[in-house]
């Protein structure tokens, strides 16, 4: 087990990409707290079953990461419960598809602050922590969009490029304090945010909804096919582990070729 006695946070854990790292993490013997949105009896019996099926602590936050205020205290949450908080994933995110000029300011505001000044704040909270105890893990999930741009996604592609900038500086401000700090630029991956997605983008571009997967959403992926939730969570595993020392203020692609056309 490579993450035994560890305690990770890890944010949007509550469906997608981020429950799958949630998961990972706990098979491989670390504390989580999961956080995020949805039906709470589904939630509990998420955070209770993983935590019989691994034997390690699982916590809940609602803590909503558009709120620097909420972030602190989950930060404060899982430091009580778990003693310390080694690892975090900033993994929240939302998407919101519209061209420019008709982009809702609101929907800026928000998809700024839940894809990026989120991270921000929790990596403030929790990196004094990890600077007294000289280890510390931080994953940001981004995006391809992350290194490259696609129309109609304004503020999702500025967010995810600004994770990437973020990354890079706190990567090597604290390299010298054994904690690194990087980010996860994934393709395309089947989860209900893309599965949102579908329609929004079937109208942005005027297509059928059909032709949106193959035409639009893996046009660059060069496999041509969706990358998987567990492929993500076994690349945050290795960058949680002893074994990620040395990489750090790194973007890392899993987007089946895309962003290297
Ligand atoms: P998802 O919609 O399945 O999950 C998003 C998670 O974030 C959920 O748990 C939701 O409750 C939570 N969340 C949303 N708003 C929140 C808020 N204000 N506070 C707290 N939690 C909040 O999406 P996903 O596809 O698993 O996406 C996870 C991350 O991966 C996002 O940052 C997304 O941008 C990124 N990503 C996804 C894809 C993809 O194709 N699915 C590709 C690249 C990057």
């Amino acid at each position: 087990m490579q993450l035994k006695q560890k305690s990770a946070i890890v944010t949007g854990s509550t469906s997608g990409i981020g429950l799958g790292i949630a998961r990972a993490f706990a098979e491989q013997g670390a504390d989580v707290l999961l956080n995020g949105f949805g039906n709470l009896d589904e939630i509990e019996s998420t955070r209770s079953e993983l935590q019989r099926e691994f034997g390690v602590q699982v916590l809940y936050s609602g803590a909503d990461m558009g709120r620097p205020d909420q972030i602190r205290a989950m930060a404060e949450l899982a430091t009580a419960r778990f003693g310390k908080v080694d690892i975090v994933v900033n993994n929240a995110g939302i998407q919101h598809v519209a061209p420019v000029e008709q982009f809702p300011d609101e929907k800026w505001d928000s998809v700024l602050a839940i894809n990026l000044s989120s991270a921000f704040h929790l990596i403030k909270a929790v990196v004094p922590g990890m600077k007294q105890r000289r280890w510390g893990r931080i994953v940001n999930v981004a995006s391809a969009h992350g290194l490259t741009a696609s129309p109609f996604k304004s503020a999702y592609v500025a967010a995810k490029h600004g994770m990437v900038g973020l990354g890079k500086t706190v990567g090597i401000e604290l390299a010298e304090f054994g904690i690194t700090c990087n980010t996860i630029c994934p393709g395309y991956v089947k989860t209900p945010l893309v599965e949102k997605q579908i329609a929004d983008q079937a109208k942005a571009h005027g297509i059928k909804p059909e032709d949106v997967v193959r035409d639009v959403m893996l046009v660059h992926q060069a496999r041509k096919e969706f990358v998987k939730v567990e492929e993500l969570a076994a690349l945050a595993v290795f960058l949680a582990s002893d074994a990620g020392a040395s990489m750090t203020a790194a973007a890392i692609t899993m987007d089946g070729g895309w962003t290297q056309h």
